[in-house]
């Protein structure tokens, strides 16, 4: 296996520190043992999340400069929307100030109250959206996805017979849509292959129901297609994408992580009357049709960098970074999830801390231990972010129990990714002593963003 270099010279730098570990210990405790609650500069290496952590490049900096600063009309707006026209192929775009205001948007629009959104595993806030507007979220994605040692080339793919019962069961009236994650971050940021989206195209399609993605990591889903599926070897990366988005009515996306910005979202859909509903309610939560919640600088640096995220150099890099990282963890024998994919390389929490129950939040235990041993900040992808189920109240018990180290895209060298596997295969020949915890304060919705624990 071969790791590109960077393809790219760095121009500007931030300076790293690494406190001590006494100093970082003290840390994990007022932040109540999640990681979320950290301050950044008490962080070495942020592998919090891939959202919004983008390094923008100097054609995007150069961007910011074209600012139009206009309420309404701005210039950047139709650079943005005549970009995304042309990479996806959508008639009408809204921008909005991130994804989940595009989810906000297409919930409100697209369900009726007690309808049924299918998806490939949820997300966090495209499921909040969707239940707070009164849809029932169905699981239909291929039970190999909730199995952290299943190696296949697209875990992500829709299980077509799980959603075909759910349209018999339901009745393709009570289907509000179908919602495609490309790829699926919650199952390890594993992608769908096209054929599963033809495949779901023409299902859907034959009993009228809309299908929308949720088009996050779309770029790195695209790639995969390249790397893994018969026929793709030597499609053009924007052939590919746009293929991918012929089979959808629109998108929801989150411009903080394949767009390579810092912030920003849209809402792309093909349909005349529902792009009027959406213009209608923007102005109630993001601004101006034109605007959506962002500075008209915003608009521009996302449409740069939506182009160069599309080239082939630029994406290679980024999957294979990933990929190096996996790579070296798995070669030491610590558990993660397989096939490495297009973000993140998830621990598997489970056989990481075999000591433990998963009621005593062993993902957010071992996410806390890696910073105090390395100063590595992760997150939890297990029982604490799938929350409660609203009626019963009772925890969500996910298969997946995991920590989710996520590469920032252009930021982190491969040195770095030594850094992290070295501190992390020192910790797994300790990890008898990674205790369990429990909740002291638990928010009531999106909880693993705020909420403290204590040691049992
Ligand atoms: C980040 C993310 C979102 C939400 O986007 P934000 O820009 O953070 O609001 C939705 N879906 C997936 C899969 C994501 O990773």
């Amino acid at each position: 296996m071969s790791y590109p270099a960077e393809p790219f010279r760095i121009k500007s730098v931030e300076t790293l520190t690494l406190l001590s570990k006494e100093e970082r210990v003290k840390k994990i405790i007022s932040a109540g043992y999640n990681t979320f609650l950290l301050n950044s500069r008490d962080v070495y290496i942020d592998l919090l999340t891939d959202s919004g952590t983008n390094a923008m490049s100097d054609k995007q900096w150069a961007g910011i400069m074209l600012g139009d600063e206009a309420y309404a009309g701005s210039e950047n707006f139709f650079h943005l929307e005549s970009t995304v026209q042309e990479l996806f192929g959508f008639r009408y775009l809204v921008p909005t100030h991130q994804g989940r205001g595009a989810e906000n948007l297409l919930s409100q629009v697209a369900i009726t109250p007690g309808q049924f959104v299918a998806g490939n595993m949820y997300f966090t806030t495209t499921r909040y959206h969707q239940e707070k507007n009164g849809a029932v979220f169905v699981d239909v994605i291929r039970d190999e996805a909730h199995d952290a040692s299943a190696i296949l080339p697209f875990k992500g793919d829709i299980d077509l017979s799980k959603l075909e019962t759910l349209i018999e069961d339901k009745g393709a009236n009570n289907i509000a849509y179908v919602c495609l994650a490309v790829t699926v971050n919650m199952a390890g940021g594993q992608p769908v292959s096209m054929s599963n989206m033809r495949a779901v195209r023409a299902l859907t399609q034959r009993h009228g129901i809309k299908v929308y993605y949720d088009a996050t990591r779309c770029v790195e889903n695209a790639y995969f297609i390249r790397e893994r599926e018969a026929g793709y070897e030597n499609t053009p990366i924007s052939d590919i994408f746009h293929e991918m988005f012929s089979y959808a009515d629109g998108c929801t996306m989150s411009g903080k992580k394949d767009c390579l910005v810092n912030i920003g979202g849209f809402l792309c859909m093909n349909d005349e009357k529902l792009f009027g509903a959406v213009r209608e309610l923007v102005v109630v939560y993001e601004g101006m049709p034109s605007y959506g919640g962002l500075a008209g600088r915003d608009m521009e640096a996302m449409a740069i960098g939506l182009r160069e995220a599309m080239q082939f150099e630029y994406i290679e890099h980024r999957v294979k970074q990933v990929r190096y990282l996996g790579d070296k963890l798995k070669a030491a024998g610590i558990p993660i999830v397989e096939p490495v994919g297009g973000h993140a390389v998830f621990l598997d929490a489970r056989r990481f801390c075999p000591h433990l129950q998963q009621e005593q939040l062993p993902a957010q235990s071992l996410a806390a231990s890696i910073y105090v041993e390395t100063g590595v900040r992760a997150m939890e992808r297990g029982i604490v972010s799938s929350g409660r189920n609203k009626e019963t109240g009772e925890n969500y018990h996910p298969k997946l129990e995991t920590v989710r180290l996520t590469i920032p895209r252009r930021v982190y060298t491969y040195a770095h990714m030594d850094r992290v596997a070295d501190g992390i295969i020192e910790l797994f020949n300790r990890r008898e002593n990674i205790r369990g915890l429990r909740f002291i304060y638990e928010p009531k919705q999106l909880r693993f963003f705020t909420a403290r624990f204590e040691y049992l």
